[in-house]
């Protein structure tokens, strides 16, 4: 029995010493005076699009390793609000957001209200759209968003960035979370509560295809996409800047009950960092993922509609001096808001 307990200690002891990066590390750095800069990206739950997002920014980079001593990591987080607050202490070298939270950030409104403008916020690229998600069970009768009175409701988790869409979308419909049984639940758990038939409905904000709604709309409970339309939405987009009309394709989603295509209300991912994180390291991964773009839009379905000047639309906070000093290289500089090249 002893032994087997100092055997156990042992592999434990063993695999914990192999996953540790500066034992490993130490090889590159023999090689490699320099040694080499780890950054982590934050991205979201890992049934969503900002986790491939992650990867597939990381994957370009990583390819340059040598050249540019520099790694990426993937880190699953809350979602948009949690990235942008850990790029801001430190804690993470970029992060996914959505465009209004980077917007909001930047300018002190919403979770930052009460700390201020965060002016250390700079925005590097954006990548693909994201439509605010509804989705409700068929038999819960919720057609329209002035259904989810009373329903159980799971608005998103604080920290992640469909929080506020929700809040905005109800506020919209005149309603509040008191006028619903409102959720706080992970997006990665959202389908499994559905189905569950714990929750009525959930928002997400998210990019599509994704994961999360094909598993939401693939189980036992027939599933809709429920339209975010008309004249208080009209409003909503007229008065927020970051919001636009957009649609969900329902092919994507064959087995949700919707016949036809789903009019929502979108935003747009973004790749944000530190005005802190270095210029060189910022460069380089603006640089890896431009210059790779045909490979880069592959990696994701939700990529299809991507050019390079539409991954220069969507920021408000100034653009990092490292990607400027690439996109001005590459003269993608015409395509960004003069207030934003600071
Ligand atoms: N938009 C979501 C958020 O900011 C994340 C979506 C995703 O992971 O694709 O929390």
């Amino acid at each position: 029995m002893k032994r087997l307990a100092l055997l156990a200690l042992l592999v434990v002891f063993v695999s914990f010493g192999c996953s540790q990066q500066p034992a490993q590390e130490s090889k590159t750095e023999d090689a490699k005076p320099s040694g080499v800069t780890y950054v982590t990206i934050g991205t979201g739950g890992v049934t969503g699009v900002y986790y491939p997002t992650g990867g597939a920014i990381s994957r370009v980079v990583n390819q340059k390793s040598a050249e540019y001593g520099i790694k990426a990591t993937v880190e699953s987080t809350g979602g948009s609000v949690y990235n942008i607050n850990a790029v801001l202490a430190g804690d993470l070298e970029f992060g996914v957001a959505q465009s209004d939270r980077q917007y909001q950030a930047y300018n002190g409104e919403a979770e930052w209200a009460d700390r201020g403008p965060q002016k250390k916020l700079r925005a590097v690229f954006s990548v693909h759209p994201e439509s605010i998600t509804l989705i409700a069970s068929a038999e819960s009768g919720i057609k329209g968003v002035e259904d989810l009175k009373g329903k159980i409701v799971n608005i998103g988790n604080p920290g992640s960035g469909q929080l506020q869409n929700s809040k905005d979308v109800l506020e919209a419909a005149d309603l509040t979370e008191e006028d619903i049984k409102a959720e706080y639940a992970k997006a990665v758990e959202a389908p499994g509560l559905l189905q569950d038939e714990r929750i009525d409905a959930f928002f997400y904000t998210v990019g599509h295809p994704n994961g999360n709604i094909k598993e939401a709309t693939s189980g036992r409970i027939k599933v809709m996409i429920v339209p975010i339309v008309g004249p208080s939405v009209d409003k909503l987009v007229n008065k927020y800047s970051y919001y636009a009309k957009s649609v969900i394709a329902i092919s994507n989603y064959p087995t949700a009950v919707n016949d036809s295509d789903v009019e929502s209300v979108g935003v747009k991912a973004t790749f944000v960092t530190s005005e802190d994180v270095a210029e060189d390291v910022v460069y380089a991964i603006t640089k890896e993922v431009f210059e790779n773009f045909d490979e880069f839009k592959k990696l994701h379905p939700a990529y299809s509609v991507l050019t390079k000047e539409s991954m220069l639309q969507g920021l408000s906070a100034p653009i990092h001096k490292g990607a400027l000093k690439y996109y001005k290289e590459a003269g993608l500089d015409q395509y960004i808001k003069p207030e934003l090249m600071m």
